[in-house]
């Protein structure tokens, strides 16, 4: 599956706004089933990789990955969002003791926040970065796409060991 250009989205104030009402929206509905009062959690896009998003129960804290909120902002913040503020509504209300997606994190999921409880969500991840080997006198190097192009653009880079010049050798 390939991202929807139309669905496209940067992180826009409006973005984070929608985000943050989503998290108040849940809280809210988990603090009125248990009766308690909840920490509300913050968020970043510090997560990388094949997750979409880490709940950081000590921190009350969600990363949320970038690059799949950019796939498809609607469906992350209906399904992705919900999912880790269930498991630091599960640390809240159970302590460390229940399983990640065990039957507590199941039912707020399905009968709290009314989200279908997949353990991992079907985002599109990253491609592997293009790597290019260069090489001086004394060791090979490895440059991104980016520093490559300024590479053969004319920059010079110089080795930091031996001070030699960097010579393009093969793409990884
Ligand atoms: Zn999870
Ligand atoms: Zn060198």
């Amino acid at each position: 599956m390939s991202s929807n250009p139309a669905s496209n989205c940067t992180v826009t104030p409006a973005i984070r706004a929608k985000i943050t009402a989503k998290i108040a929206h849940c809280i809210q509905l988990a603090e009125r089933y248990f009766k308690i009062k909840l920490v509300v959690p913050t968020f970043n896009f510090k997560q990388r990789g094949r997750t979409a998003g880490t709940a950081y129960l000590q921190t009350n804290e969600m990363r949320f990955n970038l690059f799949m909120l950019k796939q498809d902002c609607e469906k992350f913040i209906e399904q992705v969002v919900p999912h880790e503020v269930a498991h630091l509504v599960v640390f809240q209300v159970y302590g460390s003791r229940p399983k990640p997606h065990g039957p507590e994190w199941t039912a707020i999921m399905e009968h709290l926040f009314n989200v279908e409880a997949d353990r991992t969500h079907d985002f599109d991840v990253p491609s592997p970065k293009r790597l290019f080997i260069y090489q001086c006198d004394c060791q090979t190097h490895e440059f991104t796409a980016h520093r490559h192009g300024r590479a053969k653009r004319g920059t010079q880079y110089l080795c930091k060991r031996c001070k030699g010049h960097l010579a393009f050798v093969r793409a990884k």
